[in-house]
């Protein structure tokens, strides 16, 4: 199985039903839809920054690829999830440079709730307190936790699903326990948050340079 140019190509012996190739499709999907994805961000990300920050560029928010829509008649960012769209104010023809720092202020609005929320829902179910909270605006980590229990989540999170989310708010709320990644680090990611390694999965191989 290979993916080629954002699409699938699945060879196989012509002896093979296709029954037992639409099982292990279906079997890996999770896994391909995350390589899919990955390889739609890089495209995305190849675009000159004129073309990334204009009308019709893809943009992702809550793990989904929203297109950017500028709309005259509105004075604040909004997201259309059914429509998989961003409308982003704009009046005249704006330059780029305007247009992403309105998605990006409007993500970091969102991650600042968002993420405020799920780091929350999770310390409660899961009993384990936090100190203080903060976004970071870092390029080197997706979050941290300092020994007196002040986590530092990176706002660039937000592009991703609930369940990437999840995983890092679990990882951090777990070094509360170890500060390392030792067995009993791991134990801990896992009573925090039991389905953890779908939201792991997500992030693999995402590097900073391949997020807006
Ligand atoms: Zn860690």
């Amino acid at each position: 199985m290979t993916i080629l140019e954002g699409r699938i190509k699945v060879t196989a012996p012509n002896w093979v039903p296709l029954t037992e190739i639409a099982n292990i499709l279906d079997y890996k999907s999770r896994w391909l839809t995350n390589r899919l994805k990955e390889w739609q961000v890089r495209q995305a990300n190849k675009l000159e920054p004129e073309d990334r920050w204009a009308q019709g560029a893809t943009v992702q928010f809550l793990g989904q690829s929203c297109v950017l829509k500028l709309q005259p008649h509105m004075d604040e960012v909004l997201w259309d999830a059914k429509e998989a769209a961003l409308l982003v104010p704009s009046v005249g023809d704006p330059n780029h440079e305007q247009v992403r720092d309105r998605v990006h202020g409007f993500m970091q609005a969102q991650a600042k709730d968002i993420l405020k929320e799920r780091l929350d829902a999770l310390s409660e179910k899961s009993g384990r307190g936090y100190s203080r909270f903060s976004i970071t605006h870092a390029r080197t980590r997706w979050g941290s936790c300092t020994q007196d229990g002040h986590i530092r989540l990176n706002w660039r999170l937000i592009q991703f699903s609930l369940a990437v989310i999840d995983y890092v708010v679990a990882h951090e709320l777990a070094h509360l326990k170890a500060m390392d990644h030792s067995r009993s680090f791991w134990d801990e990611v896992a009573t925090i948050l039991p389905d953890y390694k779908a939201g792991q999965q997500g992030l693999k191989g995402v590097t900073f340079e391949s997020v807006s």
